[in-house]
């Protein structure tokens, strides 16, 4: 492991490379990366990275594809070809197309879970870190939101505004592996353990927790609270990245199963291979890329 990790670190130097990874990644992998974050919190990030020429991102296609559409100048790689994530791929153009049609004045805001097409067709992104704001943010009572339902349905109940979800039943399959009745049986060992649940979770889930929010709200709320054990509600590789930052305190996932199979394909050796043979640059056709920028652009707009 290290003589791979030394490698990436000279590979690195040499090609003026950067490695981002998601919250979600492998702890090998958060621990080689230059940054760990949520989606658009990297994305940001590699647009600070001025004197960056090659970026590595950690994660599945969409975030990449974002970091590609910010950072036309740069060369963005992602180290697993098929490092997909299916919720992404649930909102199709047509679908937005057809809905359009049907609400002619209703805005569309697409979660950056979804591919550059989908963006393009859209009038601004969200991240489940700023959904509420985004949405409070439009001139309108009527939203078409996609592609996850469970982060409409959230983004409904704290905005009261219509919320039209694109598909109807668009989800994160490791999401909805979260149970009520397993937060019930950890619960009855730990009486006194916070239960933090990502908004892409059922609402019966978020009914179990004490907060909502996305990974880099759970890091800050861990943080700060002053309870000493809690329960996650999210993807299982935040517990490194929660354990590191805190740890005095205990972290407990609510399902040992929530493991996101598309977010662990991407390992050390692959991030090598990656850097090495500079594969798999992301590249989004320009027109797409254009228009995909506008809306990401008026998302970091909305303050939150
Ligand atoms: S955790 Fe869910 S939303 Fe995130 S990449 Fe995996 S499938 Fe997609």
């Amino acid at each position: 492991m290290k003589d791979i990790s030394a490698k990436i670190q000279q590979l690195k130097k040499e090609k003026k490379a950067i490695i981002l990874a998601h919250n979600y990644q492998r702890p090998e992998v958060q621990e080689i990366a230059d940054y760990i974050g949520d989606s658009i919190e990297l994305s940001r990030k590699a647009m600070q990275e001025q004197d960056a020429e090659i970026i590595v991102f950690s994660a599945v296609d969409f975030m990449a594809q974002s970091a590609a559409i910010l950072n036309p100048t740069k060369k963005v790689l992602l180290p697993t070809l098929g490092a997909r994530c299916p919720m992404a791929q649930m909102l199709t153009v047509d679908e937005i197309k057809r809905a359009k049609k049907l609400h002619p004045n209703a805005p569309v805001v697409v979660y950056v879970n979804t591919l550059a097409e989908a963006k393009a067709e859209s009038d601004i992104c969200c991240t489940s870190a700023n959904a509420v704001e985004v949405v409070n943010s439009l001139d309108a009572d009527t939203i078409l939101f996609g592609p996850d339902r469970n982060l409409a349905e959230y983004t409904a109940e704290k905005t009261g505004k219509k919320i039209i979800p694109l598909p109807e039943w668009g989800f994160c399959p490791t999401h909805l592996l979260f149970q009520p009745e397993d937060v019930t049986i950890i619960k009855q060992q730990h009486p006194d353990a916070v239960v933090m649940v990502h908004p892409e979770c059922s609402a019966e889930m978020r009914k179990t927790a004490d907060f909502i929010g996305s990974t880099s709200k759970m890091c800050k709320y861990a943080k700060e609270s002053t309870a000493k054990t809690f329960i996650v509600g999210t993807e299982d590789g935040i517990l490194y990245r929660l354990r590191k930052e805190n740890p005095d305190k205990k972290f407990i996932i609510a399902y040992d199963g929530a493991v996101c199979p598309n977010m662990k394909l991407t390992t050390l050796d692959r991030i090598y291979v990656s850097l090495k043979e500079e594969k798999y640059e992301v590249k989004v056709p320009k027109a797409v890329a254009e228009k995909a920028r506008v809306a990401l652009e008026r998302m970091f707009q909305v303050k939150s």
